[in-house]
């Protein structure tokens, strides 16, 4: 990072999105490839908790969709600047969406892998930017196997958010976005539905950096929030240890968070650590019906791979671990736009009539 960075450089830049913390990030500015991804709103949410100040920072308001895209724009920046052939990612699905419209932006050709369940929106998506894509029959783990051979035989630069270290410097933008919009005074929790732990970890990162340059003089707690049907990195912290035990069949209507064996486990963990956070265990029950007052309360359509966050938060409140007064912020990683399998059996179908008035009141009617 910059030493001379410093908060009037904010006040001169014209950057409007993630990039008006360039200073901080390790591409050269010829290089950057952007599609305006950043500095996406934090919004206040009042129907779920009570007496907790919860705001919503709605990363689903970006290019593809989902907050992957700060990963992306910093290692395709970076992608770009090295001259790659070729670049690579796995992903449960958004990632490789990302990845694959920065990559077109960037004109660099993109081999993505996914498994074979992935949503068919997330694939499509894909596929229009012009990615190769490669559904692999099997697991999130079989996927990874498999690129892990394609990259070292073909030579593309390998982007997978589990272990691109530009993938973090992405993330950590979401540190300097939340402080900057609360005028550098951080919340006390900042809490992550966490899957390969990229977003929490390059939160962590970011608010290290702040510390570091004297923007902030303190630091939230940061929650790690899986969901019971993969929840590697909660149940090791509740046992209080530290070998992360692997999910061998991941099952959860959180999609985006099925990541059985996180190599960045162990940073999640750290990252609770020193930030005095914690983790917990969310059911799809409790995701489903948070999802539902998300829509139908706040307005709010999230990906249900996101809402483990805000249940988490629900949770935590009832237990009162997060207490009266306190500022919680929930990452919304994802839209619901994605998510209509899982939201169209959570509705019912709409009243269909015929073009006139007498139709209308016979269905009002009821
Ligand atoms: C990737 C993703 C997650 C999980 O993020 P990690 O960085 O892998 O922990 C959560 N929600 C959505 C919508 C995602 O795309």
């Amino acid at each position: 990072m910059h030493d001379e960075f410093g908060k009037s450089d904010l006040a001169t830049t014209k950057a409007r999105g993630l990039w008006r913390y360039a200073k901080a990030l390790p591409v050269r500015p010829e290089s950057i490839v952007t599609l305006g991804e950043g500095f996406t709103p934090l919004v206040e949410t009042r129907k779920l908790v009570r007496g907790v100040k919860l705001l919503a920072k709605l990363d689903y308001i970006m290019p593809t969709s989902s907050f992957k895209d700060r990963g992306s724009t910093v290692a395709v920046s970076k992608a770009k600047e090295l001259e790659v052939n070729a670049v690579a990612i796995d992903s449960t699905g958004n990632a490789a969406a990302s990845l694959s419209a920065y990559a077109a932006k960037a004109e660099i050709p993109c081999y993505v892998f996914v498994p074979s369940s992935t949503e068919p929106e997330k694939v499509v998506q894909m596929s229009a930017s012009g990615a190769k894509v490669i559904k692999v029959k099997g697991t999130r783990q079989d996927t990874h196997d498999v690129i892990e051979e394609a990259y070292r035989k073909y030579g593309w630069y390998y982007c997978g958010f589990m272990v691109s270290p530009y993938a973090i410097e992405g993330t950590k933008t979401i540190a300097y976005e939340i402080c900057e919009q609360l005028d550098w005074k951080p919340p006390d929790w900042v809490v992550f539905p966490v899957g390969t732990g990229s977003g929490i970890v390059g939160c962590a990162k970011g608010l290290q950096e702040l510390r570091k340059l004297g923007w902030i003089d303190r630091i939230p707690r940061l929650v790690c929030i899986q969901a019971e049907g993969c929840a590697p990195i909660s149940n090791a912290y509740k046992r209080g240890g530290e070998d992360i035990i692997p999910v061998k069949a991941p099952h959860t209507v959180a999609e985006g968070l099925a990541v059985g064996a996180p190599p960045k486990g162990s940073l999640v963990l750290e990252a609770l650590r020193k930030t005095g956070g914690l983790a917990e265990v969310v059911t799809d029950d409790e995701t489903i019906e948070c999802a539902k007052v998300l829509a139908a309360k706040e307005g709010l359509y999230a990906e249900i791979s996101a809402v483990p966050s805000i249940a988490g938060v629900v949770k935590l409140v009832k237990t009162d671990i997060i207490e009266r007064g306190d500022t919680v912020v929930c990452e919304l990683t994802g839209t619901g736009l994605k998510s209509s399998r899982e939201y169209s059996q959570m509705v019912q179908e709409p009243s269909e009539i015929e073009p006139n008035l007498e139709s209308l009141i016979h269905v009002l009617r009821g």
